[in-house]
């Protein structure tokens, strides 16, 4: 049984009522999740407003041990974070183990390491003048993550936000609520003062909403589907709330013939279907230059289906359940598109059923589709699954002219050998991040985040703890 985190307590939720979770792998309800509303959030609120005075008068110093332990703790657990992020949202359990929870585990200790080196400007004029910059916690921030990376985006918006001397009132997705609610019990056991953090879980038009309409939430960190972040700008904007959105992608994947080939086919397998597509950062569409489609269409088509589908808790699995039903429908869907729209499935393109203990789960063939305009729907919208398009160009200026038809503008991926094309390609392309014959390759330094309809701000390293400080400039005439 899942349960909030308010004022240093694990509680239920006002309304006494709970929704089932379920396990994507079997489709079975496994446990219940509190239905909180409103009234969760003003006493979440309450609680973060009462910490806030001696949180924010905490040294860093002394925030930053709180968060390593938080991390030890973490990590101490990470056999039992792992399994409940992989039964969760249906990932495999190598993945959790290996990527999930030591990121989760990395983002409070990068961030309680980071704060030590966070300065401030100061600018001397002509005359002497000195003006500096002060930059202090905001107040009580508002953090809303999705259920792809669920512990791994949770932390990436609460550990930056702590540091800098904030409260937090946070929202994990409804869909995956368990490692958020073991990390309650890590901060309990860490002593982290109460309200300090506090997490509610619960349906996002009812919790969510709660968060972007608070008057006393002066920030919220949001990461999720582009239409969600645009209904929470029209409620937080009006009422000037600091924003950062983390929102949709539908990722370039440009491929140059000149490329090393072995390289990018085993990574374009990866930026293709890891954690089952359902990775903001995937890409796509995958422009390939035509002398060396065929081969790569032929490659990537037998190394697809070599992936192992099935029990995300089986060590052998590369690609587990989809999320939830509702998800896996959605996908499909986009499949079926793709077929009216002319495409030809070249492999997968159908709902996968395992044997055994996994037979009624939400599996979907790792899917790859040739043969559609760039312009089409199934090219333009986001899919976030197992499915990648095919597409061939003939030069670098129509790879460009493709990769930014669409709205979209997070993440992009470049392969070639030849150093001046990747830097000229890096430039012109409409990405917050571009990775050249690399992919997810994260340095949390880095500012993080898209452009366009893939979001506003951006995160990691000295952005997140700017977004989480008030500048205030002091200009002092000596
Ligand atoms: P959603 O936008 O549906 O949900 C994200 C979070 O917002 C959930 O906690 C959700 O709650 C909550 N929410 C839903 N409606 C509201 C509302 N009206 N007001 C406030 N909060 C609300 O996204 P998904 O969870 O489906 O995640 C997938 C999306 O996230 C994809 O579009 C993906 O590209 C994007 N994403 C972007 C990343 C980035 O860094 N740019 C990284 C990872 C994912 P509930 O679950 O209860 O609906």
């Amino acid at each position: 049984m899942v349960k909030n985190y308010i004022n240093g307590e694990l509680r239920e939720a006002v309304s006494g009522e709970y929704f089932d979770n379920f396990d994507p792998s079997t489709s079975e309800a496994y446990g219940i999740v509190p239905d909180s509303d409103e009234r969760d959030i003003e006493l979440a609120v309450e609680a973060a407003e009462s910490a806030f005075p001696m949180w924010s008068a905490t040294p860093a110093a002394e925030r930053s041990k709180l968060l390593m332990k938080i991390a030890s703790l973490i990590e101490r657990d990470l056999a039992e974070f792992a399994r409940a992020e992989c039964v969760d949202n249906g990932k495999p359990l190598h993945l959790a183990r290996t990527i999930d929870i030591p990121r989760a585990i990395r983002n409070f200790e990068f961030f309680a390491s980071a704060i030590h080196g966070f300065s401030s400007e100061s600018h001397t004029m002509e005359d002497g003048t000195v003006n500096y910059t002060l930059r202090s916690p905001i107040g009580v921030i508002g953090a809303i993550s999705p259920w792809n990376l669920p512990l791994y985006l949770f932390t990436w918006k609460i550990a930056p936000a702590l540091i800098t001397g904030n409260c937090v009132v946070a929202k994990p997705s409804e869909i995956t609520p368990m490692t958020a609610y073991l990390l309650s019990e890590a901060c309990i056991e860490a002593g982290l003062p109460k309200g300090v953090l506090n997490i509610v879980h619960g349906y996002g038009h009812k919790v969510g909403r709660a968060i972007s309409l608070h008057p006393k939430i002066k920030a919220i960190t949001f990461t999720g589907g582009t239409k969600t972040g645009a209904e929470i700008a029209s409620i937080a904007a009006p009422m000037f709330k600091k924003l950062s959105l983390e929102l949709g992608g539908k990722n370039p994947n440009i491929i140059f013939a000149d490329c090393d080939y072995g390289r990018m086919l085993e990574t374009t397998v990866q930026s293709s279907f890891r954690n089952q597509g359902e990775i903001c950062l995937c890409g796509s569409r995958i422009f390939i230059q035509k002398p060396i489609y065929d081969k790569f269409k032929k490659d990537l088509v037998e190394r697809t289906k070599k992936l192992v589908i099935g029990d995300p808790l089986e060590t052998g699995t590369d690609q587990g359940a989809i999320v939830s039903s509702q998800h896996m429908e959605k996908v499909l869907s986009y499949i079926e598109l793709a077929r009216t729209e002319g495409g030809k499935i070249l492999c997968g393109g159908s709902r996968f059923i395992p044997e055994g203990r996994c037979k009624d789960g939400w599996f979907i063939e790792p899917t790859v589709i040739e043969g559609l305009p760039y312009n089409c729907r199934t090219n333009q919208e986001e899919i976030f699954g197992p499915v990648v398009t095919l597409i061939p160009f003939e030069t670098e200026e129509d790879a460009l002219m493709m990769a930014n038809s669409s709205e979209y503008g997070l993440a992009s991926i470049i392969w070639t050998e030849n150093l001046t094309r990747a830097h000229r390609v890096a430039a012109k392309i409409e990405t917050g991040i571009v990775w050249i014959n690399c992919w997810m390759v994260r340095d949390l330094r880095t500012p993080f985040g898209g452009m366009k309809s893939s979001g506003i701000g951006r995160e990691g390293g000295t952005e997140a703890l700017r977004f989480f400080t008030e500048p205030k400039n002091v200009c002092v005439k000596l």
